[in-house]
């Protein structure tokens, strides 16, 4: 908790465009991705780089859901991140041995620029620029000295199928692979088994954004749970039972908690601070995501919380009052499915009212028994500790052969699984 003390005693109070005149922390109001889509697209930055293959100078989210984000760095905010991304990364297990593909999308996303420029930081030494030309370091045979990959769920699934079915096996392309670092989206339990079958590598989960960069990161013996980068950042949460009175009174002002005082398992909606930035510090920055904190000391000794994402907070379906997360929706279809499955949506109708109605489609193969939707029920009412309702009368599930048309994943694109009518 003190960690930060002396940093808070020299940047507050804070003056900036975007905020005007913050005095601490606790008093600062919350910065959503709309005012930051605002201000980044109007304000003209002074100071920021010029890199050679990003002229805008800016790190820029895809704007898929929403305006698009202009994030400026300066030339030392650059180096600091350089330096943010290699403690991350070795924290995964990564060290100057090390020799990197990366499928991560090139300028002006920042996630190819992060995992080139913090494993050269590391010392490791990186084969190719983008998940454009991952081919060419099969063609000249760098592939067979690559120990790790850094990719985003859906993306390690197709270029994995691709490179199957074009050269045969992964392990004859990858001789020396050992880990792949996902990050970009959650990854659900039966596409994490997938890949480890396609590809024979251990998983590190990377959580971040492009504003932020990396916030947490997985270290080899975290259980799930990823270590938060509290170094550099400051993380605290708006906790669910205060999520859900600002959902029902939008005037009401929430009590935030630094993640240190959280107690073990809590869950509530990320807040993230950097305040060692040159041109844009962030000051309370809703990511959007749900998170739950992990408090007991990590088998790799490291003291940090850990958190797991448990999905967007956008995409919260309040059964009865209580929330239910994209994760826990996972999680009770994979305990009661296996892996039989390739994906599913859920269609949400009346969420947060006495009428809220999930109607979940899964694809599958397989045929299961009639009685699959009870077990399914029961799955879901434990993991999200649902109280003694009718769950039937609100959750329906079906299967499918097909969900909808499958396409080439683009190197950001997140999964949209949970769609309100
Ligand atoms: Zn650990």
């Amino acid at each position: 908790m003190n960690l930060h003390t002396e940093l808070m005693k020299t940047k507050f109070p804070l003056e900036h465009p975007l905020y005007g005149r913050i005095e601490s922390l606790q008093k600062a109001p919350f910065l959503t991705p709309a005012m930051l889509a605002e201000f980044t697209n109007t304000y003209s930055f002074e100071g920021s780089t010029e890199l050679e293959v990003c002229p805008q100078c800016f790190f820029q989210t895809s704007g898929t859901t929403g305006r698009s984000k202009k994030i400026p760095y300066s030339e030392q905010d650059l180096e600091r991140q350089k330096e943010h991304e290699a403690l991350a990364f070795s924290i995964a297990g990564m060290s100057s041995e090390d020799v990197i593909l990366t499928l991560a999308a090139p300028p002006p996303s920042i996630s190819a620029w992060a995992t080139i420029n913090g494993s050269r930081k590391l010392g490791a030494e990186v084969v190719n620029t983008s998940y454009f030309d991952y081919e060419d370091a099969i063609k000249i045979g760098a592939s067979r000295r690559v120990t790790t990959i850094f990719a985003t769920p859906i993306v390690a699934q197709g270029v994995g199928e691709l490179i199957q079915e074009k050269y045969g096996s992964i392990r004859e392309v990858f001789p020396k692979l050992k880990r792949g670092i996902i990050f970009g989206d959650v990854l659900p339990p039966n596409l994490e088994k997938k890949l480890i079958e396609l590809w024979d590598f251990e998983i590190r989960r990377l959580y971040g954004s492009v504003e932020a960069d990396v916030l947490a990161i997985e270290c080899g013996k975290g259980k799930g749970g990823l270590h938060i980068m509290a170094d550099k950042l400051i993380f605290e949460i708006i906790p669910e039972e205060e999520l859900k009175q600002m959902r029902e009174n939008p005037d009401y002002s929430p009590r935030v908690k630094n993640i240190f005082e959280c107690e073990d398992g809590e869950r509530g909606e990320i807040l993230v601070t950097d305040l060692i930035r040159d041109l844009l510090p962030l000051v309370r920055y809703r990511v959007g995501d749900i998170v739950e904190v992990h408090k007991e000391k990590c088998e790799c000794g490291r003291e940090t919380p850990r958190i797991r994402v448990l999905g967007r907070a956008a995409n919260t379906v309040y059964l009865e009052g209580g929330p239910v997360y994209e994760m826990q929706l996972h999680l009770a279809l994979n305990k009661t499915l296996g892996s039989d499955y390739s994906d599913w949506k859920a269609y949400v109708r009346g969420n947060g009212t006495d009428e809220t109605f999930i109607d979940i489609r899964v694809e599958t193969k397989r045929k299961f028994n009639s009685d699959i939707k009870e077990k399914f029920l029961k799955n879901l009412r434990r993991i999200c500790s649902i109280k003694n309702i009718n769950l039937a009368r609100f959750v329906d599930i079906k299967f499918t052969d097909s969900l909808s048309e499958t396409k080439i994943p683009k190197a950001d694109e997140k999964s949209k699984r949970i769609i309100f009518a």
